[in-house]
This record gives C-alpha cells, structure tokens and sequence, in this order.
C-alpha cells in the first residue's frame, strides 16, 4: 500500500494495525490498496469500502448490518425511547455508564478466539529507515524477512507462541515502555523502543525462558 507522506507514523495505518482492526470485527482483511480496503466478514460476505468509511463505520458488512436490524432489541428500543440522544438529549449518566462498560467488554484491537490461536511470534528486532537504525517491537504472523525486507538489520529476540499470547505479551510491554517514556515513532513505523528501554525488555523476554 502506498502511504500518505508527512502524516505522523502513529497516525498511519499500517497493515498489522489494519489486520487487528478488522479482526476486532471478526473480519479477514483480504487486501489493503490505499484508498480501498478489501475485507470477507465471518458471515461470508465480501466487499470493497474505502478505508475511512471502513473504519468509521460501526459494522459495514450490509448482510450482517440487515440481519442486526431485523432482530428485535427491546432493551434498545426501550433506552432509545426514553432518552432519544438524536433528539438533543443526551442519555443519562447510568445509560452512559453502562454503554462504556458493553465498549469495554467488547474490547478493540483484539483478535478473535480462532486468531488468538494460531501461531504467531513476538519479535524484538534492531530496524533500519532513513531516519537512522532503531530498536522495534511487533508481533506478526509472517516471517521477518516478509515483514521488513531489507529493513531488518538484525534479530535481538524472538518469542514464539500463539498470537494471542504474543498480542497480550506485546501490548503489555508497549504499555510498560510507554510510562517509562521510552517508546517513540520514525517517518515509517510505529512501537519503537528507546535503547534504555532495551535492558528491561530483554530481561523480561528471556525470563520466559527460565
Ligand atoms: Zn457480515
């Protein structure tokens, strides 16, 4: 896919970001052409959207989107009727409450229990672009040198297990680099680690070893 140069790399869409977002739909992605993305939803329905209606949309498969519509809701019908929040109202705060908690344990960027299974590989690699060599931390699904070509300059650890132990893995060594202000993004990528950042995650990537 080509990407929208000058735009921020935490910003971008990469396809692994993609991957997650459609399987946090319960959809394959099936090809990611700027502006085009192509997706087959677990109804079996496959179609064409342009990225950002994709995104922004709540559940885009228009099969599944019909069979939703058709099934009676009366806890939602009872709640819209009560408080119409389209009608310059707004919900009240234990309805709003309780649709953050129904968002919460939905969950986002999560990968499906089939997903969760396959094999997947946590990976810690030295990465190289034209902003200079940095240390980076992913998950993926493919080898490395399908991932990153030439961009791989040098493998410090890999991790295998399924994806979803990879997934919980990875984010939570994100969330911890984060807070310690070690994370940042080049011109190409995103989840970049800080060299004193290094230290803890391998100690921590080895000691599943131990
Ligand atoms: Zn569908």
């Amino acid at each position: 896919m080509a990407y929208p140069v000058g735009k921020p790399a935490h910003n971008r869409l990469t396809e692994e970001r993609m991957e997650r977002e459609c399987a946090s739909r319960n959809h394959t992605l099936l090809e990611l052409k700027h502006p085009l993305i192509k997706v087959r939803c677990h109804c079996g329905n496959e179609y064409e959207q342009k990225i950002h209606s994709y995104r922004a949309a709540k559940n885009s498969c228009k099969r599944c989107d019909s069979q939703r519509k058709s099934k009676p809701r009366p806890e939602h019908s009872r709640l819209m009727r009560e408080n119409n929040p389209f009608k310059g109202k707004q919900h009240t705060p234990e309805v709003c409450e309780l649709i953050r908690q129904q968002r919460l344990d939905r969950g986002s960027w999560r990968y499906t229990p089939e997903e969760r299974g396959i094999p997947g590989v946590l990976y810690l690699i030295r990465y190289l672009d034209e902003a200079g060599t940095h240390f980076k931390l992913g998950i993926t699904k493919k080898t490395l040198q399908q991932r990153f070509g030439p961009k791989l300059i040098s493998i410090l650890h890999l991790h295998n297990a399924t994806l979803g132990e990879c997934f919980d893995l990875e984010q939570d060594c994100l969330r911890y680099c984060k807070q310690q202000g070690w994370r940042y993004s080049s011109p190409t990528t995103t989840e970049l680690i800080h060299p004193d950042g290094l230290p803890y995650l391998l100690d921590r990537l080895t000691a599943l070893y131990l």
